[in-house]
């Protein structure tokens, strides 16, 4: 049966036969970054014809007010001579373009910038060089944030540390157990508990999370990332701004989501074929960046955001210059500002990171 399964479904199976049931956040890492059959190491999966539309696609506003937001934030600090602009998860390259293209304005800036993207993907990396053909600024590609050579640094983020994989604990009688993926007695991948409970699990929770109820899931990403970025940007100046949905305290709530051709899907089915992702826990994520010195602004609504950022002049301005597209424009700005409900405007949250000095950042 194994060889029919498509290749990264057979090889978790493999796996789980030799070790036992692994762990939600190696399944996660595995079904995303597996080096050969990982979602986002084999396909682009963005845009109309993909799977999911992000902010940079819907509209080049999102990357040019980024961009403004970075130039501001060199100024603010001191405008050091060089400064690194990295890009966390760039997708399709296409914030990056909008956001050099915005930053021209501002010419010591452009001067002063070199381009880090940090890249997991070789196929989305192509992708972003193409996209990046032709800027006159310096820009390298790194796997990793660690690989960004040391220095003063604005960091940008949307869409990344969702991807990024979790950890999940179910509360049970005896205590928390982590959560794992096994072959179920029909065959099937299904999810399960460890038997053991996790030693301590409650002493290193969030004080409003400790007493949950019974079947009580708690998500948590051991992904140092947000440790980094916190060391870098205290220890040679920096700032960040994280966009991303998720919560703004942390919560109990199971958040696992796989999204493949627009729609939701089961994450146990066609693993490595669908994007998974689970929600942002941003005080989480601050904390991780404040333990290594760093100071928190927000996080705030992305339609508070992008509106103080001036997206509303902006649209305006991009309607003078091509009254035909008004009305994809106008679709667009609804589409990043909406506060609906289920609106990106609402559901997106950002943060920023700086350096304790570094004064409000624009925006918060
Ligand atoms: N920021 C883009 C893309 C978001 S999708 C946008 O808004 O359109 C997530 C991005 O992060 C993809 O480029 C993906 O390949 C990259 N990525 C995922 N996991 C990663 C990891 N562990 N390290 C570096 N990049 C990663």
């Amino acid at each position: 049966m194994a060889d029919e399964l498509p290749p990264l479904e057979a090889e978790i199976r493999r796996r789980i036969a030799i070790a036992g049931p692994m762990s939600v956040g190696q399944y996660m890492t595995l079904c995303l970054t597996h080096p050969q059959h990982g979602y986002y190491m084999t396909r682009d999966p963005f845009g109309a014809a993909g799977d999911f539309t992000t902010a940079p696609e819907i509209s080049q506003m999102f990357g040019e007010l980024l961009g403004l937001w970075a130039a501001s934030v060199w100024l603010q600090m001191d405008s050091p001579e060089n400064v690194r602009l990295v890009e966390l998860g760039p997708g399709r390259g296409s914030m990056m373009l909008d956001a050099l293209r915005a930053v021209q304005v501002v010419a010591g800036f452009r001067k002063a910038v070199v381009v880090h993207m940090v890249e997991i993907s070789p196929v989305l990396e192509q992708r972003q060089r193409q996209a990046l053909t032709g800027v006159d600024v310096p820009v390298g590609w790194h796997r990793t944030l660690d690989e960004v050579p040391e220095g003063p640094l604005i960091i940008l983020a949307n869409e990344f540390f969702d991807a990024l994989p979790v950890q999940q604990a179910v509360m049970c009688a005896d205590g928390w157990h982590e959560r794992v993926v096994k072959v179920g007695d029909d065959g099937k991948l299904q999810f399960s508990n460890a038997r053991d409970p996790i030693p301590l699990f409650e002493q290193m929770l969030p004080a409003t999370v400790r007493d949950a109820p019974i079947g009580a899931i708690f998500e948590w990403r051991a992904d140092q990332t947000a440790l980094e970025l916190g060391r870098r940007i205290v220890r040679a100046n920096g700032a960040a701004l994280v966009i991303d949905y998720g919560h703004t305290r942390s919560a109990i709530g199971d958040t696992l989501q796989a999204v493949g051709t627009h729609d939701f899907a089961d994450p146990l089915l066609s693993p490595g074929l669908v994007d998974l992702t689970a929600h942002v826990d941003f005080q989480a994520l601050a904390q991780a960046a404040e333990s290594m010195g760093a100071r928190t602004h927000g996080p705030i609504e992305q339609s508070v955001l992008l509106r103080r950022l001036g997206i509303g002049d902006r649209a305006h301005a991009l309607k003078m210059a091509a009254p035909h597209k008004s009305a994809e424009i106008d679709a667009a700005l609804a589409r990043l500002i909406s506060e609906e409900a289920t609106g990106m405007g609402r559901l997106f949250k950002a943060i920023g990171l700086s350096y304790p000095r570094l004064g409000p950042l624009p925006g918060f």
